[in-house]
């Protein structure tokens, strides 16, 4: 045995000893065996933090989905003047837990369908948690080697699992919205040097960059634009469930004629989970020399299913890709992926240096991927989720995500007065009443019994209740559960 693998040992099973001897609990404030000079401070509010943890994610699948009582009744609550004295960080735990209960949304419920939430998976969860406990600054490659090859593997994994290029570069970002706004701004800059100008000197000596996307663009692609300062996307046009216009596209960009251009594309529509026609798309696009990012919050795992493997044809051959790996992967909050295929636009755009940086050159570090410097190991979680699911366990997951979306549909369709409104290629069903009224009445019925939790919105001039199908657990059982309460939600207001 090496010395390394010895170290290795007893720290595991000093873990190991630890778990066991306090399998059974303390109550807080009970005297305890200081064991190692390190371990009492950490041991009882993480060991009571994990017991309330697990109470909480085992009572999700009975718990009414919706919070007990609204933001501003918690505020009331909770916004008094912090005390003069603090407190024993077990009592804090134990506070807060009781304080939050009243005011939690039971988000990893089966039965919770608003925005675009996922779950997480056991492994994933875990992996967070020790992301927390390792508390690795994974900007710099350097001083943290365990967390930064973690992430560049599940970098590789990624682009294997999505048949995306293998020499792009993979950035860990909170959210779509930042990966959207990576991807923008290695786009942005990478068109401006084309054309001769240096980004570095600012927009202001650059030539215009135009920013395209079909109608149904996502409200994070316009913020990102304008926080890259390329302004709202010009929309060019989409047809019934979505998908970008391409002859509206051609047309956008010849109008712009030779002038820098980026393409937004969108893989999965958030109302109709539509994909656009990447193939198309992305030749018309690249004919006139523009850049081609694809928002693919969470539509972008189709392509680790083959039976989708239509709905992303063409894909691959964009510039970037935006993901959230928070939203279909069931990872724990937040994390989004950026991907650009020329990793060097990417380094040259969001990429820093300084003297006190341990960076080696030419080579990457996770900061030259993402707007952040400082940043927890978020890929970490996305390792541990890809490693227990494998290869044919993400193709399930899609699938199986898929699958209940369309029992949710055909169900609904089973109850007089009610319609699905979009054509269900994916994970989302948008619901709707015979009246905007009725419609909306339904959605604040659902939310206030409990048994689900689906958002309302306003989708091709009519308002719809929306399920988007992205947690694991959303199985047959939940999926009958859900079409029952809509049905007597139905009933209750004569609909039906
Ligand atoms: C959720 C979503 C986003 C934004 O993702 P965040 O993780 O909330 O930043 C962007 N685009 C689409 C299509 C989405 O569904």
């Amino acid at each position: 045995m090496s010395d390394d693998t010895r170290e290795h040992n007893t720290t595991h099973d000093w873990a190991r000893h630890e778990a066991e001897s306090h399998d059974a609990g303390h109550a807080p404030g009970e005297p305890h065996d200081p064991g190692h000079a390190h371990d009492g401070e950490y041991r009882r509010p993480l060991h009571l933090a994990h017991r309330h943890a697990v109470a909480w994610l085992e009572s999700l699948d009975e718990r009414p989905v919706r919070p007990e009582i609204d933001a501003d009744a918690m505020l009331d609550r909770l916004d008094q003047v912090l005390p003069d004295e603090g407190c024993d960080a077990t009592a804090v735990v134990d506070e807060l837990v009781a304080a939050a209960e009243p005011g939690l949304m039971a988000m990893g419920s089966p039965r919770f369908y608003g925005l675009v939430i996922g779950g997480a998976y056991p492994a994933a969860l875990a992996a967070d948690w020790l992301v927390s406990a390792w508390d690795q600054n994974t900007g710099p490659r350097q001083p943290t080697p365990a967390t930064s090859a973690l992430e560049e593997t599940a970098g590789h994994w990624l682009l294997d699992l999505l048949s995306l290029p293998r020499e792009s570069g993979v950035g860990f970002a909170t959210g779509a919205t930042s990966a959207n706004l990576a991807c923008l701004l290695a786009a942005r800059d990478a068109v401006v040097r084309e054309r001769g100008a240096d980004p570095a000197l600012g927009l202001q000596q650059a030539p215009p960059v135009r920013l395209l996307a079909g109608d149904a663009v996502h409200a994070s692609v316009v913020l990102a634009g304008r926080m890259a300062g390329l302004g709202v996307p010009h929309t060019v046009g989409a047809d019934d469930q979505g998908r970008i216009d391409v002859a509206g596209l051609a047309r956008a960009l010849h109008e712009h004629g030779d002038r820098p251009a980026i393409v937004v594309l969108q893989a999965g529509d958030v109302h109709s989970g539509a994909f656009d026609d990447f193939a198309a798309a992305v030749e018309v696009a690249h004919l006139a020399g523009a850049w081609v990012h694809v928002d693919g919050a969470f539509g972008l795992w189709a392509a680790a299913s083959p039976r989708f493997q239509e709905l992303v044809a063409g894909l691959a051959d964009a510039d970037s890709w935006a993901t959230d790996a928070h939203k279909t992967l069931n990872v724990p909050y937040d994390c989004g992926v950026a991907i650009v295929r020329d990793e060097a636009a990417m380094r040259a755009a969001l990429g820093a240096r300084a003297a006190y940086l341990p960076s080696v050159d030419g080579v990457p570090d996770p900061f030259d991927h993402v707007p952040e410097m400082s940043r927890r190991a978020r890929g970490v979680p996305v390792w541990a989720a890809l490693r227990s699911l494998g290869r044919r366990g993400v193709a399930a997951l899609v699938d199986g995500l898929a699958d209940a979306a369309t029992g949710l549909a055909d169900g609904f369709r089973g109850i007089a007065g009610l319609s699905v409104l979009n054509d269900v290629v994916f994970t989302q069903v948008c619901l709707a009443a015979p009246t905007d009224d009725q419609t909306a009445a339904l959605g604040e019925w659902l939310r206030a019994e409990g048994t689900v939790w689906a958002s309302s919105s306003r989708w091709q001039d009519r308002t719809v209740v929306r399920f988007a199908v992205s947690n694991r657990g959303t199985d047959a059982e939940a999926v009958r559960r859900t079409v029952d309460a809509v049905a007597r939600g139905a009933t209750a207001l004569g609909i039906s």
